[in-house]
């Protein structure tokens, strides 16, 4: 027999008693990057084996920006279906294909039987400033949203932005853009990351006050390397609170750069679910220990067979 819920617990203590008291461990998702080299393929194939026995509710391949990773990205996801025995959600963006093209992809999406697309617009090639649609592409989300609700054979996320995405006029204007991405049939968002749980809240109070009820699942990015996530949160628009990035600074040059990053992980996970939250998606940039010590942390361990053990 399988137990379904994990064994370990983490607790938090009672404001009012100070008595430790359980808290049930997050339901988990895991992003990976199709690989683009035999060396890459083995890091992922090593990563997915280290993470797929925490049971995650699924996990998703992204696209690369641009496009550029089409076939990879279906390559990966078809091995990983066949494989892995997790449900697998494949990104799909508008950049640079026919309507046509794009609602190919998705349909021969179905007929492997995988039925979750995260669905975005997508960034533009690298060199290119800003989004331009196919002249018979889809011109945004929504419009790709539509047309795949309209099939009506998968289960659709789509991207949702705490701290504002770079193009919006501020947080209002995600959240309005949200909704439309809702009403235009989408189901649940998936958030880019944030370093303060705050963002997230204030993020999902304002959804709450526009009417928005699927479930916004926090992303959450163990730093793996602080420069490159700093370039990459300037990029999308992530908030970098000044007490993060003086933090990285001593760690570095302390040598504690993982230790800071394992701590201020789970901090963050665990005020998010004190505040109510019960899944969370993990970006693992296809390097496995940061993401399994922070499960490990949250209670998020292999589920045990009772016949090992009996
Ligand atoms: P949208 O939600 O369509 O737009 C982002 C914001 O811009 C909106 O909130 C809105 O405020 C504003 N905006 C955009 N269009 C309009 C409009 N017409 N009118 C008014 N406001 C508008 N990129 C990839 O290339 N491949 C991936 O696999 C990938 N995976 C991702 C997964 C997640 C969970 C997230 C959060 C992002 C991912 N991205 C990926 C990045 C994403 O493609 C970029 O952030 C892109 O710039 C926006 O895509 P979107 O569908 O989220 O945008």
């Amino acid at each position: 027999m399988n137990l379904s819920q994990p064994s370990a617990y983490a607790t938090k203590l009672d404001e009012k008693s100070r008595i430790p008291i359980a808290m049930t461990p997050p339901r988990v998702s895991f992003e990976f990057f199709p690989p683009k080299s035999l060396e890459a393929s083995f890091r992922l194939w090593e990563t997915l084996g280290v993470l797929a026995p925490l049971a995650p509710e699924f996990v998703s391949v992204t696209y690369g920006a641009g496009g550029t990773t089409r076939a990879l990205t279906h390559d990966a996801v078809k091995t990983i279906h066949k494989h892995y025995g997790v449900p697998v959600a494949a990104h799909l963006t508008c950049v640079d294909a026919t309507r046509a093209e794009t609602l190919e992809i998705a349909e021969s999406y179905a007929q492997a039987g995988v039925t979750q697309i995260v669905a975005l617009r997508g960034d533009p090639p690298q060199g290119q400033g800003t989004f331009t649609p196919h002249p018979d592409g889809f011109a945004s989300s929504i419009e790709l949203i539509e047309a795949l609700a309209d099939t009506g054979k998968f289960t659709l996320r789509v991207g949702a932005y705490p701290d504002p995405h770079p193009e919006a006029e501020g947080l209002q204007a995600c959240v309005d853009y949200l909704k439309r991405k809702i009403d235009a049939g989408a189901h649940e968002a998936i958030t880019q990351f944030f370093f303060e749980a705050d963002a997230y809240f204030r993020f999902r109070d304002a959804c709450a006050d526009a009417g928005i009820t699927a479930r916004i699942i926090p992303g959450i990015l163990p730093v793996n390397n602080w420069t490159r996530v700093r370039r990459f949160a300037e990029a999308t628009g992530a908030v970098i609170p000044a007490w993060v990035d003086e933090a990285y600074d001593k760690a570095i040059r302390d040598g504690r750069e993982t230790l800071l990053s394992t701590s201020l992980c789970a901090e963050l996970c665990s005020t998010l679910m004190e505040g109510g939250v019960e899944d969370l998606h993990f970006y693992t940039l296809n390097t496995p220990d940061l993401t399994r010590d922070v499960c490990a942390a949250l209670g998020v361990t292999q589920p045990v067979d009772l016949s090992e053990v009996a």
